[in-house]
């Protein structure tokens, strides 16, 4: 395994890593908060306009390139980034704490999704509409968006980033990315595959630095004509008006407070091992994690201890260690965010279970996982994003009453249901207020090729992934031969 170890990141810009004259900030590992992973930059306003310059210039000869051809990039892009999996998985890991097979699957995850991107090139993208005019031909053609502001969280370094810039670079975008703060490092080095696969100068940028100064700026910036944004709700909201009053096309993916049913028709072994994966993988902190798990009446005891009993037995620790099932809190103020969490669902009188602590021994933002019993609906931990090692348990008698209580929540991210009934798994089906439905599957995750998003405040209604992506990032031109 090669790592560079505390090297220094500047901003990308026009087709060159820029010379440091601005700032920077060490990132540091949660699970040694004092050891620095690497340095990037605290970049001001004047370096995002120049950033939004290059993608503004470039335009025109990135969309007058052959599609075919900009798949192609994309294709040596994927190349790239695998041959450096471990190297980008070991900095993810040391960056935000997923463990190391996570971060490696989600690194190989990324090369699957620009190779899905770079085979778009060769896609289809218009339709023939039938003319009543005999002699006219009509058809719908499709053109980019041109710059496109790409704004991430810190949860997914690698996928969530490409995701949005594959789509938008092949479908003839130039792009403007700003990555979180806490796996800039990590993003730095996606941005490096791409920038060496052959993208022409300007056509990708990337610009460190805050949410408010540079994320902010980029979604109010004049000549940005796209702002596909992944992260909180508040932000998010801020970021659609910022883009609605000047007229840009915008795409937030926001929160969730994903439920999972257990009926009493359910499996309950599956129902337990998809509760701990879709919770409790990367810390909880998965915008499709498990958060409320709602059980019927008549299995609530007997899933309770089985959840119980395999929970107990999570191996918390440095996601680089073999033996660690779960690393830590991202950082401090993630930890100091599902601590105070695991506070308030005590003071609010449901009944902690098991987990919720730090490991004393431990400096890194370490919380074990914690179970909350007799969770009520009106209780903040079945209310709020947690975004953490947090499953409240919450017991009805009825399936109807299951798919009440899942249903309210502001949110509408991902929901499941464990049933070997037909007829509940249908009105689960219909009745469920969410964008990813799972039927005896777990609340998180979703493949490369099916569209991705939320109902409700987890999203814009806007879909992310597949054929939803070409929606995006491009416009229609309706057009009429005669
Ligand atoms: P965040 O909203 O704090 O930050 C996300 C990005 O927005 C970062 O790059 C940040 O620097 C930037 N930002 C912050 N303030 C800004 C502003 N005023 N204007 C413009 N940009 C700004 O979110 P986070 O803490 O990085 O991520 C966690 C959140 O992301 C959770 O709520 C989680 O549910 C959500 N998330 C959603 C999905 C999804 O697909 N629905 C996926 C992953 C994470």
């Amino acid at each position: 395994m090669t790592m560079t170890v505390e090297q220094t990141y500047s901003n990308y810009i026009n087709g060159a890593w820029k010379t440091n004259a601005e700032e920077t900030k060490a990132s540091l590992n949660p699970a040694r908060p004092r050891e620095v992973v690497g340095y990037y930059t605290m970049s001001g306003t004047r370096t995002l306009d120049e950033a939004v310059e290059a993608a503004a210039s470039a335009k025109r000869n990135w969309r007058k390139m052959a599609q075919p051809a900009r798949g192609d990039i994309l294709y040596k892009a994927a190349a790239l980034l695998e041959k450096r999996i471990e190297e980008i998985a070991e900095t993810m890991t040391r960056e935000m704490g997923k463990t190391y097979p996570e971060a490696k699957g989600e690194t190989m995850r990324g090369a699957q999704i620009l190779r899905y991107y770079a085979g778009e090139g060769m896609r289809q993208s218009g339709d023939v509409i039938p003319s009543t005019d005999k002699d006219a031909l009509m058809f719908t053609n499709r053109s980019p968006l041109g710059v496109v502001g790409v704004i991430t969280p810190w949860n997914f370094p690698v996928a969530i980033p490409v995701w949005k810039m594959a789509p938008a670079l092949v479908y003839g975008n130039t792009v403007v990315f700003k990555p979180a703060q806490e796996s800039a490092v990590t993003a730095a080095k996606v941005v490096e595959c791409l920038a060496e696969a052959g993208l022409p100068d300007g056509v990708l940028n990337f610009v460190t630095g805050s949410g408010s100064v540079i994320g902010r700026g980029l979604s109010e910036h004049p000549d940005v004509n796209g702002i596909t944004f992944t992260g909180s709700e508040q932000v998010g909201r801020g970021i659609g008006q910022a883009a609605l009053g000047r007229g840009a096309k915008y795409q937030l993916e926001m929160g969730g407070k994903n439920p999972v049913i257990v009926t009493e028709d359910a499996d309950l072994d599956t129902a337990v091992d998809a509760v701990i994966s879709g919770g409790l993988k990367s810390t909880g902190q998965k915008c499709t994690a498990t958060s409320r798990v709602i059980i019927q009446n008549g299995v609530y005891d007997t899933f309770k201890e089985k959840l119980l009993a395999k929970v107990r037995d999570i191996k918390v620790g440095d996601g680089m260690k073999e033996d660690s099932w779960m690393g830590p809190c991202a950082s401090e103020s993630q930890f100091k965010s599902v601590t105070s969490y695991i506070e308030k669902g005590k003071e609010e009188g449901a009944d902690l279970l098991c987990g919720g602590e730090t490991i004393p021994e431990e400096e890194g933002y370490y919380v074990t996982p914690a179970v909350f019993d007799n969770v009520e609906p009106e209780m903040t931990i079945a209310r709020e994003e947690i975004f953490g090692p947090v499953l409240a348990l919450m017991r009805v008698e009825t399936v109807e009453e299951a798919i009440e209580t899942a249903n309210d929540t502001e949110y509408g991210l991902s929901a499941s249901i464990f049933t070997t009934n037909i007829q509940e798994f249908l009105s689960f089906m219909d009745d469920i207020e969410a964008g990813l439905v799972r039927i005896n599957a777990e609340s998180a995750g979703v493949e490369l090729q099916a569209p991705f998003g939320g109902m409700k405040n987890s999203s814009s209604h806007s879909r992310e992934q597949g054929e939803a992506a070409k929606e995006f990032f491009t416009s229609i031109k309706t057009v009429l031969v005669k």
